[in-house]
């Protein structure tokens, strides 16, 4: 499908591409056989720019943005799904503060974080409010010195919190006002007193991207919280319109990897003396899977591309992110069927894509929630 990249883009993308193949694919079933944090690959992914792709040149990034930035994750998530899931929780980190935070605030951060020196984590869900989110508990409260806030509460399924330098979190400075009593704030848990990170969760794919609970009864400065209070969750609102193109890139470069293998593994395998892709029946499942997958990256670029333009790309995000986390996930079902019963083993990585698909159903708004997304606005 023809994407309008600029040469310059087109040539990072190429870039990247390269880069994904030869350094990140390679490492990845280690990753996720040893459950080893995608953070290893942090240096190198600094030095390729990749770290701050989501930021202008201003901050230190490399500008990229609407369609460029999603053909730069989809190639990441291709090679290495706990790579491309640890890059995006730092992106959902560094956006808040782009979208969200006064010029100080973005200076102190946002410049460390493009050059990989400090990782980012995004902490919005809570133990009663995951799908949402306004429902959350955790408070900032002013202190009596009027230049700080108590902050309380706890929040679950944070991804980088182990390894985060800087923690945006959530939390109501108004319990009152329901969603427009959220603030967001910058914690460092490690200059933090009252921060604990607890145990790493296990989780069932993208095992490389390490995802922990939070407790927090702390002092954050005032100038660490994002714009005013009661912005917070405007903010995360549009963090997460952004977060959801980039779970749709990640599920298309999944899927574009299975099917690939799927295609030369129809090629090579023979069964009774034929290329099992001479059988109509697996033809008809490639001819479906190439379908699904044009159909999702045309919904992820239009969204993409209507980022990059600045036009409303809620209802496009919320296409895109449904319909790429489905269509993958029958994309790489497929493939592994393609592979019999090796795609069942760990010798090849069909059974890791199928695992690391799972969580784009579910996380930054489930399938559910994308569906009320959409259905509300037809109904509005
Ligand atoms: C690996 C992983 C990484 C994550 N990373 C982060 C992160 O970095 N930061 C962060 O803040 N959060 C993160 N999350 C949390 C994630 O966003 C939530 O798990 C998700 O939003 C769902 O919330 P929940 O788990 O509480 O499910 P619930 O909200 O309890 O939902 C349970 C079920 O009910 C359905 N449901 C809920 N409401 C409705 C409705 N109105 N209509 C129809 N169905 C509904 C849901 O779709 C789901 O099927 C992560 C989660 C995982 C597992």
């Amino acid at each position: 499908m023809s994407i309008d990249l600029n040469s310059e883009e087109q040539a990072v993308i190429d870039q990247i591409e390269r880069f994904s193949n030869e350094v990140l694919a390679p490492a990845a079933a280690a990753i996720d056989a040893k459950g080893q944090f995608a953070t290893l690959h942090r240096a190198a992914l600094a030095e390729m720019g990749i770290t701050g792709m989501n930021l202008p040149e201003t901050y230190g990034g490399i500008g990229l943005s609407g369609p460029a930035l999603y053909c730069a994750v989809e190639a990441v998530a291709g090679a290495c799904g706990s790579t491309a899931s640890m890059l995006t929780a730092h992106f959902l980190a560094t956006d808040s503060l782009l979208l969200g935070a006064g010029e100080t605030l973005k200076r102190r951060f946002l410049p460390a974080a493009a050059a990989g020196e400090a990782l980012g984590a995004f902490a919005l869900t809570e133990p009663m409010a995951g799908s949402n989110p306004a429902d959350m508990r955790s408070t900032a409260t002013a202190t009596g010195d009027g230049d700080g806030y108590r902050l309380k509460g706890s929040k679950c399924f944070i991804s980088n919190a182990g390894d985060a330098d800087f923690i945006v979190v959530y939390a109501k400075t108004d319990s009152t006002a329901g969603a427009r009593g959220v603030s967001a704030f910058v914690l460092e848990p490690a200059k933090t007193d009252g921060v604990e990170i607890g145990k790493r969760e296990e989780t069932m794919g993208l095992r490389g991207g390490h995802v922990f609970p939070i407790s927090f009864d702390c002092r954050v400065p005032a100038e660490n919280r994002l714009g005013d209070e009661g912005t917070g969750f405007r903010t995360a609102m549009k963090v997460l319109d952004n977060g959801r193109i980039e779970v749709a890139a990640q599920a298309t470069g999944i899927a574009r990897a299975a099917l690939g293998a799927a295609v030369s593994y129809a090629k090579e395998r023979e069964v009774g003396g034929r290329p099992i892709g001479s059988f109509q029946g697996l033809q008809w499942m490639l001819a479906d899977s190439a379908t699904e997958l044009a159909a999702a990256r045309a919904l992820g670029l239009q969204a993409a591309r209507k980022r990059g333009t600045g036009e409303r790309y809620s209802t496009d995000s919320a296409f895109a992110k449904l319909y790429a986390s489905e269509a993958a996930w029958r994309i790489a079902d497929r493939a592994l069927q393609i592979h019999g019963g090796y795609g069942y083993t760990r010798d090849f990585p069909m059974e890791r894509y199928l695992r690391d698909l799972r969580i784009f159903r579910i996380y930054e708004g489930s399938s559910e929630i994308q569906r009320t997304i959409i259905a509300r606005e037809m109904l509005s």
